[in-house]
């Protein structure tokens, strides 16, 4: 094996028309010469061109990380200085803010304002796992005497990172910052509708002082080099984000090598309003819970359940603030829903929205897709309200991954509890009441893996994130993600001078 070489790459705009791979410290065409366009989701419009990752390349990503592990000093690196340049990362960040946020907007579609606090929290990511990996080591254990036992905190090895569109840089954030505070070494694969921020993190990496081949980036489609990845033998862990079924089908296949697997994947997060509620701070973070990046976040709080007492004042307002939305150009700081995601996905959300009129719901509110003046080649839909929902609907039990909200009653706490938890989900939950006692209850029983309680805000830096049930396993953006880039090793010295003859032979 040959010595991993240093090399820093070329600094190129944040902005630009076309994007390579980063493999073993070099940018790279894909091998097989081909590459994809990314488009606009607000406009439709062409934004740059990628390469696209083959198997091949995908192979080469694996072995420049694995050689990168094996064979390089970033595990032996002492932490301090892991420490300073994630720290490194995180200040190039910042001096390149407003470039990252402009092309998060243009490749996504998201209003700049969910931008700016989505690439602001990836920095803060960076900070808080440079901090967060100097406090993390292991154990010194009881044993007998004339014994010694301590544990340590290795690496887990090289580790497929895959996530999806709906925050792209912030979710190449959460991967990439614990598994290299943790001396692990990566492989991103980011979505193919938005790779372009996490290309551009992968090249940041580097000028920060990442050594060549502790992360690569090898946008792609899922299906095949997403799925090469994950089976591949030389890949030790697998971490991803996206949608259930594919979670499914990415724990069978990494069995097979016994890959460690953290799974974060959907939800149908219930927002649970008690007539005691502050009702004007419940209306506008139920609002914000369902309509924050265009209703495209996993813990989106998509289902709605309000005491039948206040039932009535509670809808009126929450459809009042919900028209006083506005949608449209996205670069505008007072756009609050920006463009959905792609033509299938408008597609998908109406189809839910079709399927609960045929169901006998009512659609209170939107229900079509939005015509924007200036962004008409866009994908674009009316935040949409529905109502008279039964449990058993569609729109109730499914992942719409949209502008869409479903609102019911209940009539006291217990039937609130056994309404939100009637989901195969478990991400996020969120309960509006000023009984703190209440509170404390219900946020005991929910099967959920995050409760905001009087909050629309669900993590910060440090906050664990992840599901219960079939929203997957494994907690991520906290202290334990580094437990889960990790392995432990326990060392066991006898250090007495009797050799120990057990077999008395
Ligand atoms: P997705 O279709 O599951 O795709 C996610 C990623 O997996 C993409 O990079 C995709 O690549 C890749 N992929 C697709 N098929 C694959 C395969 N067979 N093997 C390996 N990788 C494969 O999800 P999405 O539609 O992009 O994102 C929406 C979903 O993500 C929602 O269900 C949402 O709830 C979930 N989500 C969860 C969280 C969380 O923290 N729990 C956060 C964000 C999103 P391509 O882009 O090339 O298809
Ligand atoms: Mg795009």
């Amino acid at each position: 094996m040959s010595m991993v070489k240093e090399q820093k790459l070329e600094q190129l705009p944040v902005i630009r028309e076309s994007y390579d791979l980063v493999i073993g410290g070099e940018r790279v065409k894909s091998t097989s010469g081909e590459t994809f366009t990314t488009y606009n989701p607000a406009n439709g419009k062409a934004v740059a061109e990628v390469a696209k990752a083959s198997m091949e390349d995908a192979d080469r990503a694996v072995k420049a990380a694995r050689e990168a592990f094996d064979f390089g000093k970033w595990k032996k690196t002492p932490v301090g200085k892991r420490a300073r340049i994630l720290n490194k990362i995180a200040s190039i960040m910042r001096s390149r803010f407003n470039d990252l946020v402009q092309l998060e907007v243009l490749d996504s579609g998201k209003s700049i304002s969910a931008a700016q606090g989505q690439v602001m929290q990836a920095i803060e990511d960076f900070e808080f796992y440079a901090g967060a990996i100097v406090g993390h080591r292991g154990n010194v254990n009881n044993v007998p005497g004339q014994f010694f036992n301590y544990t340590q905190k290795e690496p887990v090895g090289v580790c497929a990172q895959i996530i999806p569109w709906n925050y792209p840089l912030m979710m190449a954030a959460w991967k990439v910052a614990p598994a290299i505070a943790a001396g692990c070494t990566v492989i991103l694969k980011p979505a193919s509708l938005t790779p372009l921020t996490a290309i551009v993190l992968t090249e940041i990496c580097h000028e920060a002082g990442v050594p060549a081949g502790v992360v690569n980036v090898v946008p792609g489609s899922g299906s095949t080099i997403g799925n090469y990845l994950v089976e591949h033998p030389h890949v030790d862990k697998v971490a991803f984000t996206g949608s259930t079924p594919i979670g499914k089908d990415i724990m069978a296949k990494a069995s097979e090598t016994l890959k460690r697997v953290t799974l974060e994947l959907g939800g149908k997060s219930p927002n649970v309003v008690f007539a005691d509620a502050n009702m004007e701070a419940a209306v506008a973070g139920s609002v914000y819970g369902i309509f924050y990046n265009t209703g495209q976040s996993c813990e989106a709080r998509s289902r709605l359940y309000v005491e039948e007492s206040i039932y009535d004042e509670f809808l009126e307002k929450f459809v009042e603030k919900t028209k006083k939305l506005k949608l449209g150009d996205p670069f505008n700081e007072e756009t609050h829903v920006g463009a959905v995601i792609s033509r299938d996905q408008l597609e998908t959300i109406d189809g839910y929205v079709q399927s609960a009129k045929e169901e006998g719901a009512t659609i209170l509110l939107g229900g079509k897709a939005a015509v924007i003046e200036g962004h008409e080649g866009g994908f674009w839909y009316e935040p949409t309200i529905i109502t008279d929902v039964t449990q058993s609907m569609k729109v109730v039990q499914e992942e719409i991954f949209g502008p869409v909200v479903v609102i019911s009653k209940f009539s006291n706490e217990k039937e609130a509890i056994q309404l939100a938890n009637d989901t195969i989900f478990g991400l996020g939950s969120a309960i509006w009441t000023t009984d703190q006692a209440r509170a404390t209850r219900v946020a005991n029983e929910i099967r959920a893996g995050i409760v905001m309680v009087n909050s629309p805000m669900s993590a910060f830096p440090g906050t664990p994130f992840g599901g219960y049930k079939q929203s997957g396993f494994g907690r991520e953006l906290c202290i334990e993600t580094l437990d889960l880039y990790t392995e432990t090793k326990s060392v066991l010295t006898y250090f007495g001078t009797r050799p120990l003859n057990f077999f008395n032979i």
